[in-house]
């Protein structure tokens, strides 16, 4: 992966929403995307997306997605580094 790993958030798809198991800002738990599963092969095009998390209104922009996560232009996971 050419992007660093701090960079990527793993996301869970259920019944056509987006989920992520806990939040990189706040911690909360199972929160609901403002993004659509049909969005994310546009994201891996290239089409960057602003991404902006309900619970806390934190904003990162997606630059790229895969099967299992998304990917931000700034690092997310500040416990890993
Ligand atoms: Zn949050």
């Amino acid at each position: 992966m050419m992007i660093p790993f701090q960079n990527a958030w793993p996301y869970e798809t259920v019944m056509g929403d987006l989920y992520v198991s806990t939040c990189p800002f706040c911690d909360a738990e199972n929160v609901l995307l403002p993004l659509k599963p049909k969005e994310l092969p546009e994201i891996h095009d290239g089409k960057k997306r602003l991404l902006v998390f309900p619970c806390c209104h934190n904003k990162i922009t997606l630059i790229d997605a895969d099967q299992d996560y998304l990917l931000s232009d700034g690092p997310l996971s500040k416990r890993m580094v």
